[in-house]
């Protein structure tokens, strides 16, 4: 199987990084793409520019042969929405099994997302509950419209870094090694990113 983690890692960091080796631990999943999006339908626009993304993206990942990274949410123009990026990949790779990994937030702000009913048809998901973070039970997600036997909810402990602190701590001139790959920070400081303080930084 494999998993699909969207996000607008900007940057990504050890947080993202944790989770997915457990959940490729704990599914037994062969794969994970990581699939960066242009621009994000619920958030704010990211503050590093796409190439930069990743960059760091494929530099984090290098080490490990379970994670590759896809640029397709990039080339699309406008906004990326998850039920095209799934539509893109089956049409590319219609082999494996996929599971979209949500976090507990993004599962509950599924009724909010493009052809949301469309999505909850088709895709199977992954549901992760982190530590520290409010989780989410499997009867929540069934009232919310996921399909009871194509979603699975996980329990994982991961660090809790978001990547809003890493672009806080750089434009305060604070250390990140602890929060991202040693490869990754290096990035940030080669190209001078998150210096300035952003507006949601
Ligand atoms: P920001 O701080 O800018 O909101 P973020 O750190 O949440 O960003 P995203 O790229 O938006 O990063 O996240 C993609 C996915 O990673 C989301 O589903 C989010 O729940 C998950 N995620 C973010 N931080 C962590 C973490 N520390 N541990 C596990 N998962 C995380």
């Amino acid at each position: 199987m494999q998993v699909v983690f969207g996000g607008t890692f900007d940057p990504v960091h050890n947080g993202h990084l944790r989770v997915l080796e457990q959940v490729l631990d704990q599914t037994g999943a062969g794969h994970a793409l990581l699939v960066p999006a242009a621009a994000p339908n619920l958030r704010p626009a990211p503050v590093a520019p796409p190439a930069a993304r990743l960059e760091m993206l494929e530099t984090a990942v290098a080490g490990d042969p379970r994670l590759a990274v896809s640029d397709l949410e990039l080339r699309r123009p406008g906004v990326s929405y998850t039920i095209d990026t799934l539509g893109a990949l089956e049409e590319l790779d219609p082999g494996p099994d996929r599971a979209i990994l949500l976090g507990a937030d993004a599962a509950r702000s599924i009724p909010r997302w493009d052809r949301a009913a469309e999505l909850l048809r088709r895709a199977d998901f992954i549901v992760i509950n982190r530590s520290g973070c409010p989780g989410v039970s499997l009867g929540e997600l069934l009232a919310l419209g996921f399909p009871a036997e194509r979603t699975t909810v996980l329990a994982v402990s991961s660090p809790p870094v978001s990547a809003r602190e890493v672009r806080r701590r750089v434009s305060a001139g604070e250390r990140i090694d602890q929060l991202v790959p040693e490869a990754v920070r290096r990035i940030i400081e080669r190209d001078g990113l998150y210096r300035k303080p952003a507006p949601r930084a």
